[in-house]
């Protein structure tokens, strides 16, 4: 006898539904994607107007080996969608006036510029790096493909000695400072965990893996933008026949003697097999579900360490910026006050830290002809109060030090500015307190002390994306849809 294909609607068209539609999709299984908006790529859609073309969300591509491992599921590789370029430097570092680093691309590089800032710290550099590969290693060979619905998953011959040969449970900040003296190095190295959503005292030294990532695996651009990768995930999607309901938000979980047996949208119930979630897990359990259906408690969402939120500016130029960079750090101001504003305080930055992006520097397709492609971003609080007057005042500053590091005056060559804050976020994404990046990667927030990615309280219903495991950014929302989906395969299986 043959049995009809399982079905599976997935709620939401970000990277991570995006990637669970295309494994499923392979499986045979029938895969519905209902998307609220009516283009794919959630956090990393993009925004055109004039001529300049912007990623609205994230602009780093990291972690290259975890696309190709991805695109290779179906015998592919990124280039079938989308043409990367490495990028050299990686990022630039502003410290002050007339003080800045060029990150060069590559370990080599690095360790000559360290070793000039402070004498013995290449050496120290390959130590540390030879640490963080392991733990990379480590994490993606046993650790981050599991669902990590216990801690019994980790627990295999091998995994725990190799990562308790490294410090692990120290924090990343005392592991650097360990390790170097120069506060410029200790900025740079402390960078890459900003990404995880938490400040370097707060993060475990564990995510020093995230150090490899920048150094070793570099910084890459896909040519056209960020917006290239969730089309090339969408065509990747529908070759393998998932099915994208665009512009069809859903209303609903349809539970019935505690499974999950669908969803429901403005143009009806839509019945499958399993549902999964990749909307924010807050949004769904507390709106989508009913009370006795929700896994977690409002109060559990209160008590966590949300990453932060963002300020972000998308600002087309009419002329070049000089000395611009693709990627620019602004860290001339202190980051343990910006942190402890934002987290401690909760209070918007008073001297902030901020990030431009000027992806024209690379990519002429994103601006018209002499002109420039500028996205600021501003961590401030999740559940910031968020007015157009704190969206000024936060512009202004922005523009002076601008103007102090690189000696032009943005304000006078707009040609388009908008801004995208708290709001926004609330309003597009349902992101509980407006947050960007989920989830601050804490020791109290890791592996299955995350929102899980299945259930406990209704049978047939699953969630993915940066609010679960394994975490926030591209990469862990990658792995997170394609770990839902093969679980939810195995399930369906066994059923
Ligand atoms: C400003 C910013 C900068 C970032 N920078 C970087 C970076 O440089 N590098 C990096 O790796 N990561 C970065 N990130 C993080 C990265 O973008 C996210 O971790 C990732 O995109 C999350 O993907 P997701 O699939 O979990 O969720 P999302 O992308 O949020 O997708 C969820 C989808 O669900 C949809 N949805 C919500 N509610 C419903 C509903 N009721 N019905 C139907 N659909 C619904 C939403 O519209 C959305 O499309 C950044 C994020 C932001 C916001």
């Amino acid at each position: 006898m043959t049995h009809p294909p399982s079905s599976v609607s997935i709620i939401g068209a970000g990277i991570s539904g995006l990637a669970a539609a295309a494994v499923l999709a392979r499986a045979g299984v029938r895969t519905t994607v209902h998307e609220r908006h009516t283009e794919v790529g959630g956090r990393a859609r993009t925004w055109a107007q004039d001529g300049f073309h912007f990623d609205m969300g994230p602009s780093f591509y990291w972690m290259p080996d975890v696309f190709e491992r991805f695109f290779g599921r179906f015998g592919h590789t990124s280039a079938r969608y989308y043409e990367l370029r490495r990028l050299d430097p990686s990022y630039a570092v502003v410290f002050g006036p007339n003080d800045q680093w060029r990150m060069p691309a590559g370990r080599t590089a690095v360790k000559r510029l360290f070793e000039q800032e402070e004498p013995g710290a290449a050496k120290r550099l390959d130590g540390f790096l030879d640490e963080a590969a392991m733990k990379y290693r480590i994490g993606m060979q046993h650790m981050v493909y599991k669902p990590s619905l216990s801690w019994a998953e980790y627990m295999e011959p091998g995994v725990l000695k190799g990562l308790l040969r490294t410090s692990v449970l120290s924090s990343l900040r005392r592991h650097v400072r360990r390790n170097f003296r120069s506060a410029r190095i200790r900025g740079v190295m402390e960078f890459p965990v900003l990404f995880l959503g938490a400040m370097p005292q707060h993060t475990p030294a564990l995510y020093s893996l995230m150090n490899h990532a920048d150094i070793d695996l570099g910084t890459w651009y896909p040519m056209g933008g960020m917006g290239r990768v969730m089309q090339g995930m969408r065509q990747l999607a529908e070759e393998q026949g998932a099915r994208l309901r665009l512009g069809d938000p859903v209303r609903r979980v349809v539970v019935e003697h505690g499974r999950a047996v669908g969803v429901e949208t403005a143009s009806g119930v839509h019945h499958a097999d399993a549902v999964l979630a990749t909307a924010d897990y807050h949004h769904v359990e507390q709106q989508l579900l009913e009370a006795p259906c929700r896994t977690y408690s409002q109060a559990f969402w209160e008590k966590r360490t949300m990453a932060p939120s963002t300020l972000l500016f998308y600002i087309g130029l009419d002329t070049r910026l000089p000395g611009a960079q693709h990627h620019m750090l602004f860290f001339d101001e202190d980051l343990d006050a910006h942190g402890k504003d934002i987290y401690t305080h909760r209070r918007w930055p008073r001297k902030p830290l901020f990030y431009v992006s000027c992806t024209s520097v690379t990519d002429p397709s994103t601006a018209p002809t002499g002109g420039e492609n500028l996205v600021v971003l501003v961590p401030i609080a999740s559940g910031s109060e968020d007015t157009d007057a704190l969206r000024e005042a936060c512009f202004t500053t922005i523009a002076d030090r601008i103007q102090r590091h690189l000696g032009m005056d943005i304000r006078a060559h707009l040609k388009v500015k908008r801004s995208y804050c708290v709001r926004d976020l609330e309003e597009d994404h349902h992101a509980f307190r407006g947050n960007a990046y989920g989830l601050a990667s804490t020791l109290a927030q890791t592996g299955p002390f995350r929102p899980a990615i299945k259930s406990r309280k209704v049978k047939g219903l699953y969630f993915a994306g940066q609010l679960s495991v394994p975490g926030p950014g591209l990469p862990p929302a990658l792995i997170s849809g394609q770990v839902a989906a093969d679980l939810i395969i195995k399930e369906l299986h066994r059923r």
